[in-house]
């Protein structure tokens, strides 16, 4: 169902049982904005038990917060009642959420002011903090006093730089001045919570505000993982632009390891201090390193080429050249020329994995009659590269005929 049908569909049913209900937040900061809202939240006076009581389908996903999610034909819309927040003793979490009764009161607690609009069923906007005006001046700005909303959690301060580089907004001087006083406090963040941020910034089409500001207020030194780094007093992110002419959120990652000069033998550790999934850290670590071994790929031969997609995937050796371009460790010419020749040589390959292969490792062991060894692996390496060089036809009888050879 259409999110925003659902949402819909929820402030009716609060409003006819008497309570306030309002869309709230992101959805009506990108409606205004003509963007299509990623969720819709609704904010309402009733408590979560009401919430909870008046639908026959919910999930109970941040009861102590306030929120309960109500499923309408399988869309969940997020509920959360009314509420303050008190006493943020660790700068990351309120001591104590009190619920409300008036919306003000509510929309005061978020973070800035284009995040602090609501809306009605009747299209009525409440904008006490002049959050549309910033919308039409493209800025962002904290509601209330920054220092003070900035000590309550400091991870405001990086929302502020993510949604700059999201909506393309600068942040306004007060705001800034702010953030500078207050960074010493980015230290108390967990890691998750910081690289998630930064995954959403890698996400959109030119982070390179974002990756600006953190740049000139000198943040990284006082965030973790990166006040722990050696070298980090001196990272210096290098002209910023960079982050929008990588699209990939890979090589983004990979560009701000470099910047904090991580060498290719650490970024792995490093990687896994960000707190990245498994896989994530093998593909970024993979073409970090990729990146630099690119230097040398220049003059290259077919047979060279395939043997690289083959070992590494297409992917990564792809991604590593347009690091590489834009990193300038090779010419943009040679690399252009190189990111054509690679492509066409994926495309020529019949085969790129062992799974392409019209044989497995089964088949060889039944044909030799061999016990299963480290032989079989290298034997389908050997096998698929063949194939994949166009030396050997991807046919099962003359796979195994040729898979024989490894038998005794
Ligand atoms: P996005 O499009 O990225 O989801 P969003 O505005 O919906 O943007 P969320 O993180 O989903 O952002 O939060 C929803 C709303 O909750 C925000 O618009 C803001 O009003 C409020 N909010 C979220 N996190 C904070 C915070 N740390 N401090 C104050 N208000 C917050
Ligand atoms: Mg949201």
């Amino acid at each position: 169902m259409d999110p925003r049908k659902a949402a819909w569909w929820v402030m009716e049913r609060l409003e006819s049982a008497g309570y306030q209900a309002y869309l709230v937040g992101g959805c009506v900061r990108d409606e205004l904005l003509g963007k299509q809202p990623k969720d819709y939240d609704v904010t309402t006076d009733a408590r979560p038990e009401t919430v909870q009581a008046l639908f026959p389908r919910t999930a109970a996903t941040g009861l102590k917060h306030g929120t309960v999610t109500v499923i309408h034909h399988g869309q969940p819309v997020e509920v959360t009642t009314f509420r303050v927040e008190t006493g943020y003793s660790d700068h990351r979490r309120p001591d104590k959420v009190v619920f409300v009764s008036r919306l003000e009161e509510d929309l005061a607690r978020r973070d800035f002011t284009v995040n602090a609009m609501a809306m009605d069923r009747e299209g009525r906007l409440y904008d006490p903090f002049g959050g549309q005006k910033d919308l039409k001046e493209r800025r962002i700005r904290a509601v209330g006093n920054a220092e003070a909303r900035f000590t309550e959690d400091a991870l405001r301060m990086l929302r502020a730089i993510r949604f700059s580089a999201q909506l393309g907004f600068r942040i306004t001087d007060e705001t800034g001045r702010a953030i500078r006083r207050m960074r010493h406090t980015l230290r108390h963040l967990a890691v998750e919570r910081v690289t998630a941020e930064l995954e959403k910034m890698w996400s959109v089409p030119s982070p390179s505000i974002g990756v600006q500001y953190l740049q000139e207020w000198e943040l990284l030194p006082h965030l973790p993982p990166f006040h722990r780094w050696n070298h980090i007093q001196k990272a210096a992110l290098l002209p910023a632009e960079r982050f929008d002419r990588l699209t990939t959120r890979e090589g983004r990652w990979g560009l701000l390891l470099h910047d904090c000069h991580v060498l290719p033998e650490q970024a792995a550790r490093h990687l896994r201090l960000l707190r990245l999934k498994s896989a994530d850290v093998k593909m970024i670590n993979r073409i970090y390193q990729l990146a630099f071994d690119s230097r040398h790929w220049h003059p290259i031969t077919p047979t060279e080429g395939k043997r690289l997609l083959l070992q590494h995937g297409t992917e990564p050796v792809l991604q590593s050249l347009q690091w590489s371009r834009v990193m300038g460790h090779l010419e943009t010419e040679t690399a252009e020329r190189l990111e054509v020749l690679f492509e066409r040589w994926a495309k020529e390959m019949p085969v790129r994995q062992l799974s392409d292969l019209a044989i497995d490792g089964s088949d060889l062991i039944r044909v030799t009659g061999e016990p299963p060894g480290r032989w079989v692996g290298q034997a389908l390496a050997y096998l698929l590269e063949q194939v994949a060089l166009g030396r050997l036809p991807n046919e099962r009888s003359r796979l195994l005929e040729e898979g024989r050879r490894f038998g005794k």
